[in-house]
Formats: C-alpha cells, structure tokens, sequence
C-alpha cells in the first residue's frame, strides 16, 4: 500500500518547493521580519493578481528591508491598485497574433507556444499578469489544431515554448511537447523561456537534464534574472548543469526602477550571469502593463545607463536594450541617435 507520505517521498524536490511557495502577504512579511502595515494594501494588490515567491527565493532576500530588490519584485503594493495613461491588460497586443490555440506567431521563422499558465514566482511588472491562459493554451495531443500548425508551416524553424513558465509542466508533459515538436521536420531549435532556473533551482534536476537532452532539437535556454542577487550558488550549479548537456544558455532582464536601474547593478548581473556561463541577451524596457506603472524607467535614464554600461564590460557582456511593440517584426533596439 502506497501511503500518503509514500507518494510525497516519490514527487520531485522541486515539485515539493514549488507547493510549498509563499502565497500569503502576511506570510512573506513575518518571514522577512517586515512592518505588518504593508499588509493592507499587499492584500488588496494581490486580489489583482496573488502573490507567489519560493522560499529558496525569499531565502535570497535582506531580512527588515523593504526595498530589497529581490522583494520589490514581488510584494503586491498600492501602487498596483493606481491606473496611469497607457498601462493596459495587453500591452502587446497578444490576443491579435494568436494563430491557433496557444500559437502566438509574431515574428519570421518562430513560433512561440503558451504551454501553461503556471509560474514558480509572480512578478508583479509581468505583462501577461492577465493573460486569459485558460482559453489560449497550446494542445499537444495528436491531431490537434497547434501542432496542425505548426507542422503545416514549413517556414518555422525555431519553436519558443513560453507561458507561464514551460518548466512548470512535469517532466513526463515536457517530454512529450518535445516528442512531439521532433517529429516536426522543419524544426531545428527549440527555445525555452524559463525564470524556474532563477526563481527554483531546484528544478534543474536529473529528470528535466535527461528530459531535454533526448531532443533532436538544439536547445536554447533563456533564464530571465533581473539583479545579481538573484543568482547565488545554487543558481549557478542550475545553470551549469543545463550548459552540461549542450543548451546555449541566454539571460533577459527587465529594467525596473528601483530594482536595477544602475549601471553597477546591471554590470555585476552581467558578470554574475557569465560565471553561471549565461550571455546576457535583452535588457528589456518595461510593458505597460496596467498595475506595474511604478516600475517604469525613462527611456533618456535607459540610454544613460547603457553608457555606462558600455564603458565598464566587454560587449559580449553588454546586453541589448530593446523594447517591444504590438505589430512589429521584432524587437525594437532602443538606441542613441
Ligand atoms: S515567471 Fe515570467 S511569465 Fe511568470 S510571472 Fe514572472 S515574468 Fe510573468
């Protein structure tokens, strides 16, 4: 007979951190010995949109600091409840690129696939923070109508696998995505944009490394770390593990007022990143998304931080500063003139 405590022994570490997340404002604000008068209003932001962090992340933040980098990122605050002109539910305008279910085809030769609506962390700046997932989410089984499409798109070389988070799904549901995406024979890259890497570590175990390394597809990884605390040792090992099985690892980083919006925070990331073997990729400027006003950098500072940037890495540690638009073919490189 198979206990209870039998069938927890046997679900992955990583499945365990993750159910075991943070999901409650008072709960983060005891952990992090922070003034109970931030509830009221982390409560209220969070009805918008509820509050999720692992604890091996919160173990990364500064105990009695509100303005931690790390927890800004994901305290639900006031400011949130505030409308501003242009912040809107679809910043980008994704329910308009949707070409079959879960297909968001935008640019030439990619398509980028919502495998689910899960995420380890909730990170308030997010631009799909409401995203109808429950109505726009690719299906794998045979014969339906997302890998219908794909397969009858020869142009597409490149699959993104977004969401969400892909690496929320089980190792026995990513494994079948990819079967799936390698009998398509146009197809040479898979692409995984994943925070899991940063936000839970754990997740890089043997399971997913023999998962990913059965594709025929050349892997790319895409971490998404926005501030060099975000990366301690276990992130790095994370990291290296997926480098071990021939994944090109890239970072994206959003720039966020009073996150990372310094030229020494943004060096010691992309130094931070390179010791983890990770290229720093994007270093992209804000969605407005509606309730994340407060996070937004001007373009002028954006500019000036790069400078700085320039000026203190090498360019293979620099990354490009763009921003995206609804109806363009690719990001827009933000540059000076
Ligand atoms: S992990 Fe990615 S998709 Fe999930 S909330 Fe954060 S930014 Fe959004």
């Amino acid at each position: 007979m198979i206990t209870a405590k039998g069938i927890f022994r046997q679900t992955p570490l990583w499945q365990r951190a993750l159910a075991s997340a943070i999901r409650d404002p008072a709960e983060l604000l005891r952990e992090l010995s922070l003034d109970p008068a931030l509830l009221t209003a982390a409560q209220a932001a969070a009805t918008l949109f509820p509050l999720r962090v692992p604890r091996s992340f919160v173990a990364r933040m500064r105990p009695g600091d509100p303005d931690d980098p790390l927890l800004r990122q994901v305290l639900p605050l006031a400011a949130e409840l505030e409308s501003a002109p242009g912040f809107t539910a679809d910043p980008l305008d994704e329910q308009a690129t949707q070409a079959a279910p879960g297909v968001l085809h935008k640019y030439s030769g990619r398509a980028l696939l919502i495998v689910t609506g899960a995420c380890a962390v909730h990170c308030r700046y997010c631009f799909r923070r409401e995203f109808p997932y429950a109505e726009n989410q690719a299906h794998f089984n045979a014969g339906q109508s997302t890998l219908t499409y794909l397969a009858g798109d020869a142009s597409l070389r490149e699959v993104i696998l977004s969401g969400g988070d892909p690496l929320a799904l089980s190792d026995r549901r990513l494994g079948e995505l990819l079967t799936a995406l390698d009998h398509i024979p146009h197809l040479e890259r898979v692409r995984i944009h994943s925070r899991l890497p940063i936000a839970l570590p754990e997740r890089v175990d043997d399971g997913l490394l023999a998962t990913l390394a059965r594709t025929r597809l050349r892997l790319v990884v895409v971490s998404h770390a926005n501030h060099p605390h975000e990366i301690d040792e276990t992130v790095v090992t994370a990291l290296a593990r997926l480098a071990s099985i021939g994944a090109t690892l890239l970072n994206q980083t959003v720039l966020l007022h009073g996150v990372n919006d310094a030229p020494e925070t943004l060096a010691a990331l992309s130094e931070r990143l390179f010791t983890a073997r990770v290229l720093p990729y994007y270093l992209h400027l804000l969605d407005p998304v509606r309730g994340a006003a407060h996070f937004a950098v001007k373009e002028s500072a954006a500019l000036a931080i790069m400078d700085r940037l320039r000026q203190r890495l090498p360019g293979y540690l620099v990354p490009r500063l763009v921003r995206e638009q609804p109806g363009q073919l690719a990001k827009t490189p933000v540059e000076s003139i």
